[in-house]
């Protein structure tokens, strides 16, 4: 058993400017197991100083995104935008200090020095002639870069070397009252006694920057681990082409929060052995910084499918049965003041074995619902066999079930007994049976004949034995 770290506090810090995004689900998932595997504390920072972009229902959508998946933060939601006073007093220092200073440049000087510098073939970076002059206002204030080499250890990547002079003067804040990303996450860090910060890798850039200003203002380095980019399978940075990318989209297709978190769990780290499936008991306690791959992670919509039948298959029928229903009634299958629960789940139970995702329910089982079903006559039809055997076919499933008892109706079993004889007849199964499965569901493919008698019942059989003879005599 690993050795539990004491005092662990990590946070999941989005932007509310959009949808939660699968890809930040995912890191909020590994900082869930990482808090809980070493007892610590998992906290939700809302990063939304961008006041133009950042609205109230994206916050309130990766909220409740987070809460779908298990992921109840310990401490929060805290929002940069009620900590005005703790950025401006630390801005302060930093131009007290002389560590940041106004900018004057307009946008103008700094897009020709931009074009100076490619034409030279120069890196583009501003290292400002304001930096020792500290005049009192300026369009943007920045960090004065004392540019040295800096090496943090990165929990997936080991040791990382920036020669952080590349950066230039970097920005921190508009104003006192404005402060930029890099800077507001550095506060807060240290604010909220963050001991480590676990992120996707596309902030790898941003670490030497943050450890800068760190320094700057006497805080501790917390440790950092970022984490692969969720890929496509073509290996390109996930986005709306691979399919959906928020995280809400996947409850409304009916994807179970269990597999969706058993999934986004293992992606870029698996524990040894070829198993797939683990509760999240056992996520947690497997979970290892030393696991995490490098390289991308692929996230393969193929099988988070399997995942999702997998736990589709582990529920309980009743538990099942009432997670369909609200797609049937989505759907106007059901009606929501009169549902036949015990007969819904005899469908669902028919299902089980196969559902890929929950929304799928109505689509496999629109013809228990529907008064008629609708094909093309010749679906009917058994591999070689003619229109008139077919029409032979018809009637004596016609009067085989007319005179069969009332009683066995809700039997498939009993309704087996009592049509296979007649099936076996005929030398072939199927010159009975398949049209038989065909006309109750018109379908290529459904569950078999008896198990969807013993569902539509008597009089709805019959009539669709009726409708198939009607169809084939028009
Ligand atoms: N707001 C940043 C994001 O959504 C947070 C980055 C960080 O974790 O420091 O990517």
């Amino acid at each position: 058993m690993a050795i539990k770290q004491k005092n662990v506090r990590v946070r999941i810090a989005p932007s509310p400017t959009g949808p939660l995004h699968i890809g930040t689900a995912r890191t909020a998932l590994i900082n869930f197991l990482f808090a809980r595997k070493h007892i610590g504390t998992f906290i939700l920072r809302i990063e939304d100083t961008d006041k133009e972009r950042s609205e109230k229902k994206w916050e309130k959508d990766i909220s409740d995104g987070l809460v779908w998946l298990g992921l109840k933060w310990d401490e929060g939601p805290l929002r940069q935008s009620e900590r005005g006073d703790l950025y401006k007093k630390y801005l302060k220092k930093l131009l007290d200090e002389k560590n940041a200073f106004y900018c004057t440049h307009t946008k103008e000087d700094l897009e020709k020095e931009q074009t100076e510098q490619a034409e030279q073939k120069k890196s583009p970076i501003h290292i400002c002639a304001d930096r020792d002059t500290y005049p009192e206002t300026g369009a943007i204030m920045r960090f004065k870069n004392p540019g040295w080499e800096i090496t943090f250890s990165d929990a997936v990547r080991g040791d990382i070397t920036f020669d952080a002079g590349l950066l230039g003067d970097f920005s921190v804040a508009r104003s006192t009252e404005e402060p930029l990303y890099n800077f507001a996450a550095v506060v807060d860090d240290y604010d909220m006694r963050i001991s480590h910060v676990i992120r996707g890798e596309d902030h790898i850039s941003n670490t030497p920057k943050q450890i800068l200003l760190q320094k700057a203002l006497g805080f501790p380095t917390p440790l950092y681990a970022h984490l692969p980019l969720a890929l496509g399978t073509d290996r390109s940075k996930l986005s709306k082409r691979h399919g959906p990318v928020s995280l809400m989209e996947y409850k409304a297709k009916g994807y179970l929060p269990d597999a969706v978190f058993n999934f986004l769990a293992l992606l870029g780290w698996r524990p040894e052995g070829e198993e797939e499936i683990f509760s999240r008991e056992e996520l947690i306690s497997k979970f290892s910084f030393e696991d995490v791959q490098q390289s991308g992670a692929v996230f393969n919509i193929e099988k988070l499918n399997w995942v999702n039948g997998m736990y589709i298959r582990k529920l309980s029928l009743s538990d099942l049965t009432d997670l369909c229903i609200p797609y049937l009634v989505e759907e106007g299958l059901l009606k929501e003041d009169s549902i036949d629960r015990d007969m819904v789940a005899g469908i669902v139970a028919l299902e089980q074995e196969r559902l890929v995702v929950l929304s799928e329910i109505g689509e496999r089982t629109r013809f228990f619902f529907e008064d008629t079903v609708k094909y093309d006559w010749e679906l009917l039809l058994w591999k070689d066999m003619t229109k008139e055997a077919l029409h032979a076919s018809l009637e004596t499933l016609k009067t085989v079930l007319e005179s069969a008892p009332d009683g066995i109706f809700s039997d498939a079993q009993k309704l087996q007994d009592h049509i296979m004889p007649y099936a076996e007849k005929e030398g072939n199964k199927g010159i009975l049976l398949w049209p038989l499965r065909a006309l109750l569901s018109g379908r290529k493919a459904s569950p078999g004949p008896f198990d969807i008698l013993a569902i539509l019942g008597k009089e709805r059989s019959v009539a669709r034995v009726e409708y198939a003879l009607d169809l084939i005599s028009s």
